[in-house]
């Protein structure tokens, strides 16, 4: 029987470090880091995650400032919103929930953020920087990932490591990331013949769908790491995409949906935020 990933412990240290950094600013008078997030239409899940990031900022000192915006906002609209957080200097990161309203050009709305507070690490810039080895914000998913991964103690380098999944936001740089720790990175998709048999040759195995319980213990070999991405309303619930019940019986361990994964990746962004404000007041 494996070991859960306990992602609200891990991101609880992170938590305690940020509000360590802020109260200390307070202390001496000085601004707080500041974090903008936009919100185009009122999706309910969206705007209970916005709500959550709120009360998270509150609780450890950093200002939340939130851009509720009408669905039916217009591209040159919502780009004049996205400069005004660029021009103000009170704000240190910005985060814009995606996905936007299909009459908006992600690509090129998401083109128009300051890479310099762009926390979630969207723009080309960021990515290009990201891919090169270079300095950059790194997309918060996938680093929550990678911290889920070492807070195991597994060794990284010379593993083999297997992402289902290869967006830009998680699968892709969820295996950049492990390719930079030295692991042996297959990437797997839609079309990858005999999925099975490629996740079961891997030490870590990171699951990045969005197909509840799709990752059965016929995928998973025996002492991995198996990280769930995936989050998926069922019935009112969210599920991940791997039969946690099954799989951890033949893992080492595994990260739960809920409280793994996505317990990290709101503290990632107000972290990252910390990086930001750090970089531009220092
Ligand atoms: P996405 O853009 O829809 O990508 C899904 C990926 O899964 C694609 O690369 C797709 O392959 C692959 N895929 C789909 N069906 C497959 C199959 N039968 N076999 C193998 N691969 C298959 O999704 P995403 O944005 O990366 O998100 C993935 C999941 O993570 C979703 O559940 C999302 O809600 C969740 N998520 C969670 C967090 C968090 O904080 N916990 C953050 C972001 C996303 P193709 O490329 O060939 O289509």
């Amino acid at each position: 029987m494996g070991l859960i990933i306990d992602g609200k412990s891990i991101a609880m240290k992170y938590r305690n470090e940020i509000k360590a950094f802020a109260t200390e600013l307070a202390d001496n008078g000085k601004r707080t880091p500041c974090i903008a997030t936009i919100l185009v239409g009122n999706d309910g899940g969206s705007v209970y995650y916005v709500n959550n990031q709120v009360k998270l900022c509150n609780n450890l000192g950093i200002v939340p400032k939130n851009y509720f915006l009408d669905e039916n906002i217009d591209e040159e609209n919502l780009i004049k919103v996205i400069e005004e957080i660029n021009n103000d200097s009170s704000i240190d990161g910005v985060i814009l929930q995606l996905p936007l309203p299909k009459h908006l050009n992600e690509k090129n709305i998401t083109s128009k953020i300051s890479y310099k507070k762009d926390v979630d690490g969207l723009t080309d810039i960021n990515l290009g920087k990201f891919y090169k080895g270079e300095e950059s914000f790194v997309p918060c998913t996938p680093r929550s990932v990678l911290e889920l991964i070492k807070s195991t103690g597994v060794n990284i380098q010379g593993s083999n490591a297997v992402v289902i999944g290869r967006s830009n936001i998680v699968g892709k740089p969820a295996a950049q990331l492990l390719l930079n720790e030295n692991a042996t990175v297959t990437i797997c998709h839609s079309k990858t013949k005999d999925l099975k048999n490629v996740c079961r040759n891997a030490d870590i195995l990171v699951a990045a769908i969005g197909r509840p319980g799709f990752v059965t213990k016929e995928f998973v070999k025996e002492g991995a790491v198996v990280i769930d991405v995936g989050t998926t309303m069922v019935d009112g619930k969210i599920k991940g995409d791997v039969m946690f019940d099954e799989v951890i019986q033949i893992a080492s361990h595994v990260t739960p949906v809920p409280g793994g994964v996505g317990s990290m990746t709101t503290t990632m962004l107000i972290k990252n935020t910390c990086e930001a404000y750090k970089k531009n007041v220092y």
